[in-house]
């Protein structure tokens, strides 16, 4: 019913109807989000806060009200919404800016099922200040909630986890975990990357310290992220780079920073990657993220049923509790050989590690094949994936039959 609205989708690949399911790698973008990228450039195109003309104006006005809207989508204000770069960004934001206060043998707490960019910024910046790096293990593919609280101390000044895994797809407590960390006084980052496009976030309702995400993800352009952080927070932090647009004065003895939000946002910002995130918002709001989320559990649980009666097919994930991402291996088949596979089919997936190399290690495999739903996927896809994958089977199958049967000729 959605996919009309996803030019992309209506393209043929070797043939073959698209069949996109690597969402959680990027969503496509519907017209309205193309469109209003385009008017921007054609008619409105400025750089922002500087000139007095119409157009600076126009856009200026555009951009502004982009962290308003962002604001509302969250329940925020707009000072507490600074653009990113992405995700990623906003998490090393983070990491250089909250460490900057933290001494030798304070503690940061992270997950087991992290995407490496809420690892490597926070290791990265402990190894040089001696901060203690704790890991809350995973049971069952969920997280082992009694050995969090185990982990927690005095010393804990961060826990950082994702929302929903992007490999799992395990939809992770945040609420009880902001709870249980604020009894300790510590800061509560969410990785929201996975999360933002498939369920309602309300920062208020949750009392998270920091919220992360990114645009590219929610039907929004590439270039353009989000940081939410409490204002009293934000105002406390140091900003994370220097340049234009975040100050108030400079002079060569002393600069005074500017305010909320700008003091995070140096330089000329991705103006027409903020209008496309309003427009993917707008997109959002009229379908309502409790349908969209509807329409993606109903769809997973669909998929779930569906790949667990493959024979030699194995669910990565707790199945009861994942929404949106579900990853499988096929035994004895190389992921990246079904993917390829699946590509001649005109069905795109991930195969690898999905940037959660420790995960990976934990769970003793090399990498998965991961589909990753959203509104415009239906079961009409799920099924011609199913197909897909017992014909990858069939054919593997018959491979390695010949193979034995050779080897057995040779030896006679
Ligand atoms: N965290 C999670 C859970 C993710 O899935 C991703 C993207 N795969 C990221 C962070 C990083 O997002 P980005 O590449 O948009 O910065």
């Amino acid at each position: 019913m959605y996919e009309k609205d996803f030019p992309i989708l209506k393209q043929k690949v070797n043939r073959k109807r698209l069949i996109y399911l690597d969402n959680a790698a990027t969503s496509q973008k519907p017209s309205q989000v193309i469109q209003a990228m385009n008017d921007f450039y054609e008619k409105d195109n400025a750089n922002v806060h500087r000139g007095l003309h119409e157009l600076s104006m126009r856009s200026s006005f555009a951009y502004e009200k982009a962290h308003e809207i962002v604001g509302n989508f969250i329940n925020a204000s707009e000072e507490e919404i600074i653009f990113t770069k992405g995700t990623t960004e906003s998490l090393n934001l983070l990491a250089y800016t909250l460490t900057k206060s933290l001494k030798k043998g304070d503690e940061i707490i992270l997950t087991e099922m992290e995407h490496h960019s809420n690892i490597v910024p926070w290791t990265e910046l402990a190894k040089e200040k001696g901060i203690k790096i704790k890991v809350i293990p995973l049971k069952d593919y969920q997280l082992d909630l009694k050995k969090f609280k185990l982990l927690l101390t005095k010393k804990t000044k961060i826990v950082s986890l994702t929302h929903i895994s992007n490999v799992l797809g395990t939809i992770n407590p945040i609420k009880e975990i902001i709870k249980i960390s604020h009894k300790y006084k510590a800061l509560v980052i969410i990785d929201a990357a996975q999360s933002i496009s498939h369920m309602k976030i309300d920062v208020k309702e949750l009392d998270c310290d920091f919220l992360a995400f990114s645009g590219h993800k929610m039907f929004g352009p590439t270039g353009i992220g989000v940081l939410y952080g409490k204002k009293k927070l934000l105002e406390k932090l140091p900003p994370f780079q220097f340049g234009g647009g975040m100050i108030k004065e400079v002079s060569f003895n002393k600069t005074t920073f500017n305010d909320l939000p700008w003091k995070f946002e140096a330089g000329t910002p991705n103006i027409a990657e903020a209008i496309g995130l309003v427009k993917a918002i707008e997109y959002i709001n009229k379908i309502g993220l409790e349908n969209i989320q509807a329409h993606n559990q109903e769809l997973t649980n669909y998929a779930i049923e569906r790949l667990s009666k493959i024979k030699d097919l194995k669910i990565i994930g707790p199945k009861d509790n994942q929404l949106g991402v579900i990853s499988f291996y096929i035994k004895d088949i190389h992921p990246h050989d079904v993917s390829e596979f699946l590509n001649g089919e005109g069905i795109a997936i991930r195969s690898g590690n999905h940037c959660a190399m420790p995960l990976m290690n934990i769970l003793k495999i090399q990498g998965t094949n991961r589909i990753s739903l959203q509104i415009y996927n239906t079961t009409k896809d799920i099924d011609a994936l199913i197909i897909a994958l017992n014909k990858v089977k069939e054919i593997f199958n018959g491979w390695r039959r010949r193979n034995l049967q050779r080897k057995h000729i040779g030896s006679l």
